[in-house]
């Protein structure tokens, strides 16, 4: 493994549908190990989103700007492919409780098996993110919820125009468009 200092990239996957403040903390703890973080959006046509990968990048960017250090980038096939041909040594992923544990623990070592030059490091958030995941995020907006401190602001307005309301309907699509 790459020792990390001058150089060293991390790659930061997942599906980021949206980003949340608990991936924030991540990249921001990342960063204190690593000197630039990649955000890799995986583009997986098989799996349902709000976002489509090109929202997802550009959100991300937007919540990064100003944030050299910070790149987003998309990928499909195996993660281990897109580390090696990236120039990353390390793959980081956040631990928030046990149950991301078992999942997590199977796939580091299955792409240890599959590129042993690319290392998984876990990082834990605060514990304010330990609950927090995008389809929650998701799930709270459309209800009504307030998502402010859970996301950075341009996730919240892009959920508004997504779901058409800055009182979010409980049932967006059979809404009817008011003004129209
Ligand atoms: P995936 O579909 O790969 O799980 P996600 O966007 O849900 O994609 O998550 C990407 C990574 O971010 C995963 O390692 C996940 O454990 C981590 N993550 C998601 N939410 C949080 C959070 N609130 N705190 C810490 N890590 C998180």
């Amino acid at each position: 493994m790459k020792q990390a200092g001058r150089g060293s990239l991390a790659v930061f996957p997942g599906s980021f549908d949206p980003i949340t403040n608990g991936h924030l903390d991540i990249i921001a703890r990342g960063l204190s190990v690593f000197d630039d973080v990649t955000i890799a959006v995986l583009v997986n046509p098989g799996k349902q989103a709000l976002f489509t990968v090109a929202e997802r990048v550009e959100i991300i960017r937007e919540a990064f700007r100003g944030e050299p250090r910070v790149k987003v980038d998309t990928f499909s096939g195996l993660l281990v492919d897109y580390a090696e041909r990236a120039g990353a040594a390390v793959i980081v992923r956040g631990l928030r409780a046990i149950s991301d544990f078992e999942y997590e623990f199977q796939m580091a070592l299955m792409n240890r098996r599959l590129n042993p030059r690319i290392e998984t490091v876990f990082m834990m958030p605060a514990e304010s993110y330990s609950y927090l995941s995008s389809r929650l995020v998701k799930e709270v907006f459309q209800l009504g919820g307030r998502v402010r401190d859970l996301v950075p602001p341009i996730v919240e307005r892009r959920l508004a125009e997504k779901y058409g309301a800055t009182a979010p309907p409980a049932s967006p699509r059979k809404r009817p468009r008011r003004g129209r």
